[in-house]
């Protein structure tokens, strides 16, 4: 026999990512977990795993995270050997990670809002990752603002509610088809990756979780003359669900004339509802639109 070697010494490393470290360092730093900030922490090190994995984090990636928390999957991306930038909005925590993850200097805090911090001066213009298990009181804000920014990131996994998660793969025609559903599918290629059950959080939240892999997309889904323009057709589609997409595009601030003649150009019928038209026939309706 050899003995335990390198390797085994940090698989056999305490994680903060179980039930028993977080609540010690919950204790110990008398910290009390905020519901307004949406904050539940992972003590699950599988589902970790299974972040990591997803977004295959490699030795020099580098990694942008949203709410490290108490530093739990910043361990896991760290221990990957990525360079990680934690943004982190709860003030009291930054002195705690300082001391979580002393063992890494692969890691660097961010204090701040994820909505309001400056992106790429943290991450600069080279390609990278998100990794988040985010805090569900903005997942959508935080989503759009991430997609629509335009910025070089190859992969976002994150932890989202999975009503969300279901939001985001619906496919035409279905019910939970929406604005975020032709965001998302229109910017990556969303795929579920697992299925987190309410014990796998400090506090177990009242929804269950879904970790979804969004693969940015080189170019988005479908080829459009503005995609202001496209994005404001989906938002006006969508306004009014129950009526008919003429009607909601009216009612989104469309004058009634230009409606009748883009859906007329696009060669989309007048009474169908916004929540079955495809990508590819809202590029064509914005198409029109631009093109009046
Ligand atoms: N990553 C940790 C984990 O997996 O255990 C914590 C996840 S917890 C669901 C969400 C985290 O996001 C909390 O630490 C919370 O303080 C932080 N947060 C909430 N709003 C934020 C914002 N606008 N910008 C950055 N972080 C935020």
């Amino acid at each position: 026999m050899s003995g335990l070697n390198q390797e085994d010494e940090k698989i056999l490393q305490p994680k903060i990512a179980s039930r028993e470290v977080t609540t010690h360092i919950l204790k110990a730093f008398g910290l009390h977990m905020s519901k307004k900030l949406g904050q539940n922490f992972l003590i699950d090190a599988g589902v970790v795993r299974g972040i990591v994995e997803a977004a295959d984090v490699q030795p020099g990636d580098r990694v942008l995270e949203i709410g490290p928390g108490i530093g739990t999957l910043t361990q896991g991306l760290a221990e990957a050997g990525a360079e990680v930038h934690a943004v982190e909005l709860d003030k009291k925590l930054p002195a705690v990670l300082k001391e979580t993850l002393a063992a890494y200097d692969n890691v660097t805090i961010v204090p701040g809002d994820i909505l309001k911090v400056d992106i790429p001066e943290i991450m600069g213009p080279r390609p990278f990752k998100v990794a988040a298990n985010l805090p569900y009181y903005i997942t959508t804000p935080i989503l759009m603002a991430l997609l629509e920014r335009h910025l070089p990131i190859t992969v976002m996994v994150t932890m989202v509610q999975k009503e969300v998660a279901e939001r985001m793969i619906a496919e035409p025609g279905s019910k939970t088809y929406g604005a975020l559903s032709v965001a998302v599918q229109y910017y990556t290629e969303p795929e579920i990756v697992l299925n987190v059950p309410p014990r796998s959080f400090i506090p177990a939240p009242e929804v269950d979780s879904v970790v979804i892999a969004c693969h940015v997309r080189q170019t988005p889904a479908v080829q459009v003359i503005d995609e202001k323009m496209f994005f404001r057709v989906v938002k006006a589609a969508f306004g009014q669900r129950r009526k008919t997409l003429s009607n909601a595009l009216r009612g989104g601030g469309f004058p009634k004339e230009q409606v009748r003649d883009a859906m007329e150009k696009a060669g989309i019928d007048l009474l169908r509802r916004g929540e079955t038209l495809s990508l590819e026939e809202f590029g064509r309706l914005a198409d029109a639109f631009s093109t009046l």
